[in-house]
């Protein structure tokens, strides 16, 4: 028996690796499994290069937890170790620079064990005694046994071993039994080595019999050693990939369709992506892709790997170039690791413009679902936007698809306005903005849908990438300012007129849920006598303050809406000639000392246009001001009577109602009282 020191940096190497791995102590299995089956497949290598002369079919590893020996132990039938290779491969951790990059990486114990390839040694983080029981494949060998406690010290010994092959003992520490646990271990093995290509066998298959679990004759094998993605597109069918998927989510939806990656050059990647269907919702997914490396599961986390639209997608991506077990940080830096994500990118955009050229009609019924994908990697990807500026697609409210290019050929005879501007008009809510919808269609236009949880960004991105590209919400004004192609004719009535018609409709205005201006428009005799409009910016900047904290300014504000009054209706003129007729005599008198005061203060003005603040009388001054609060009093006994007016006015109150009414507005209280006065007005 010899015994030595293992390698001189291991030293420093043992606590950091004990201490910072502590949360992922579970990957020792991983590792050690893996070497296993790396030894298994060496062996295959050397026997099909005739080097191995044996048999090396229905090759396996195998697991077993012994419970009252505290042991676990991963077993192959591999190429082995003679004792000059136990000490070169175990003993000596040979490496240069290794000093300096401990010190610098000491933080990091995944990266510095992915760095070095310390797969071995992670056994260490829960056992207190590992041992080695191996034989060469080579003839004649002897088999060895190499014992380790921890520490730098080690044992070596010959050892009895009837076949070729590593057995790893691993004496669980007292804290760590729980990978004892038939569970646990099932847990592990089926979470890191579901798809490893070697078989891997832990205990025997079960079968419910007298009310209870036993054993089988079986071995219990836990992986699939050929996983789909590993396979030729061209030798799986539609339900393989369906099947694949479902095994690795079994809670979730058929997704909407695949993408079989498949490079060797210049690195290698395997792996299939699905795009999955997401429940309306923008929902945080808890399925996620899966990361591999030759078939062994390295994590679910593939930021940095995959550009971050992607990472909403599912699936498994296997490549050997992405190295193992290192740190967020150490990946974004990795000039491989880049290729990749943007190899990735164009792999799913070209996917996705060949299912829009070759199945058109399929490609629009999953739009739906796909769009806020496609969305999302367009405004956070410049490369992908490139790529998908072709294969976008809006919809409109009677449920046709169009490319951009295809819609702005529809839309810009009839919806550009006298600046040139091509406007898009759209709708949030095909219920809610139905009246507008429709007063659009009539005028010939066409209306979007823009329902999606990134419109409104998606809406802004067109914008800039067109100048004179506008999106306008159809209730954001009335319908002959909405594309405005000439100018607009303005109203007949004089400033007083409209003065007097704005406190008699205020009257009735709602005096919650935002705030409102009257304003009066010439909308034709057949326009709808009154309108709400929201402006689209202001309505713009509170969505986006909604959805960006950053914009606090424009979150608290009310929402703002203009109440349109049309002045050639006929309802709207004869409320105007009612109140003349109710009114007239109360307000003609006080018209006629607005006017004389108005005049008396006109007159002190002319007197004292050509000087300076300074040089005007105090005398005119104080008299000025006195003649402001005349009419300021005058004002306001003016707007109580049309207040008032305005108030029993039930043709004002229901004209309003009905504007409500067509926009979703009208709710509660004021519902019912707006039922209760139609009953009325129509008895
Ligand atoms: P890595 O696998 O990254 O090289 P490890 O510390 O896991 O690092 O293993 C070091 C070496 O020990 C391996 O490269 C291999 O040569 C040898 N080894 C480990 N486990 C086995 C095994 N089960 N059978 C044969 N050789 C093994």
């Amino acid at each position: 028996m010899t015994s030595g020191k293992i390698g001189v940096s291991t030293q420093n190497l043992f606590p950091i690796i004990k201490k910072f791995l502590y949360s992922d102590h579970e990957i020792f299995l991983r590792e050690i499994v893996s070497n296993a089956v790396d030894a298994t497949q060496k062996l295959k290598v050397l026997a099909s290069s005739g080097e191995f002369k044996g048999d090396v079919s229905g090759l396996k590893v195998r697991v077993k937890a012994d419970k009252a020996a505290g042991t676990l132990t991963v077993s192959d039938s591999g190429i082995g170790m003679t004792q000059e290779e136990v000490e070169k491969y175990i003993n000596q951790i040979a490496f240069s620079g290794a000093e300096e990059f401990l010190e610098k990486h000491k933080d990091d114990a995944a990266t510095i064990i992915g760095h070095f390839g310390l797969g071995f040694y992670s056994a260490f983080m829960v056992s207190d005694k590992v041992e080695i029981v191996t034989k060469s494949y080579k003839e004649g060998a002897q088999a060895v046994k190499w014992t380790g406690e921890g520490d730098t010290e080690y044992t070596l010994e010959p050892a009895e071993r009837a076949e070729r092959g590593t057995d790893i003992i691993m004496h669980l520490a007292e804290d760590e039994k729980d990978f004892l646990e038939e569970g646990k271990v099932q847990e592990l093995l089926t979470k890191y080595c579901k798809f490893l290509p070697v078989e891997i066998v832990f205990g025997k298959k079960k079968e419910w019999k007298d009310g209870k679990y036993v054993d089988t004759e079986e071995d219990n094998v836990v992986n699939d050693t050929n996983p789909l993605w590993k396979r030729k597109p061209a030798d799986l069918k539609e339900e393989d990939y369906l099947k694949f998927y479902h095994e690795l989510y079994p809670m979730a939806q058929d997704p909407l369709f695949h993408i079989h990656l498949n490079v060797d050059y210049p690195f290698n990647l395997t792996g299939v992506l699905y795009f999955p269907k997401i429940d309306n919702k923008f929902e945080i997914q808890k399925n996620k892709i899966q990361l591999y490396c030759n078939q062994v599961y390295v994590s679910d986390s593939v930021e940095g790997i995959v550009p971050e639209f992607l990472t909403l997608l599912h699936g498994v991506i296997d490549s050997p170039d992405i190295p193992l077990n290192v740190s967020r940080s150490y990946l974004q830096s990795d000039r491989n690791v880049k290729k990749i994500s943007s190899h990735i990118t164009k792999k799913v955009a070209d996917s996705l413009t060949d299912i829009f050229k070759n199945s058109r009609e399929d490609y629009e019924k999953k739009w739906d679902d796909l769009k806020i994908f496609i969305q999302y990697g367009i405004l956070t990807d410049e490369k992908f936007a490139e790529r998908a500026k072709d294969i976008v697609l809006l919809k409109n409210t009677d449920g046709k698809y169009f490319t951009l290019e295809e819609y702005q050929n529809l839309i810009s005879a009839n919806q550009t306005d006298k600046d040139k501007n091509v406007v898009y008009l759209y709708a949030t809510d095909v219920e809610e903005q139905y009246t507008y919808i429709q007063a659009a269609k009539e005028k010939g236009y066409d209306v979007l849908l823009m329902d999606g949880q990134l419109d409104t960004h998606f809406i802004n991105h067109l914008e800039q990438k067109e100048a004179n590209r506008r999106f306008l919400r159809v209730d954001s004004d009335v319908i002959d300012k909405l594309i405005q192609k000439e100018e607009v004719k303005a109203t007949a009535w004089t400033g007083t007129e409209q003065e007097e018609m704005r406190d008699v409709f205020e009257a009735q205005l709602p005096k919650t849920g935002g705030r409102y201006m009257v304003a009066f428009e010439a909308l034709g005799e057949d326009g709808e006598p009154v309108v709400i409009t929201r402006s689209e910016f202001m309505r713009r900047m509170k969505e986006m303050a909604a959805m960006n904290p950053g914009m606090g300014f424009y979150g608290p504000m009310d929402d703002q809406f203009t109440l349109v009054v049309n002045t050639e209706h006929k309802l709207v003129k004869g409320i105007l000639e009612d109140e003349r007729k109710a009114l007239g005599e109360k307000l003609q008198p006080i018209d006629t000392e607005m006017k004389g005061i108005e005049q008396k203060r006109a007159e002190i003005d002319e007197l004292n246009k050509d000087k300076k603040e300074e040089e005007i009388p105090q005398v005119d001054k104080d008299r000025k001001k006195e003649y402001g609060e005349q009419l300021e009093k005058l004002r306001k006994d003016k707007r109580s009577l049309l207040e008032e007016y305005g108030k029993g006015n039930k043709i004002v109150g229901q004209l309003i109602d009905l504007a409500l009414l067509a926009n979703g507005l009208l709710k509660g209280e004021a519902l019912n009282r707006f039922v209760k006065r139609s009953v009325d007005l129509i008895q």
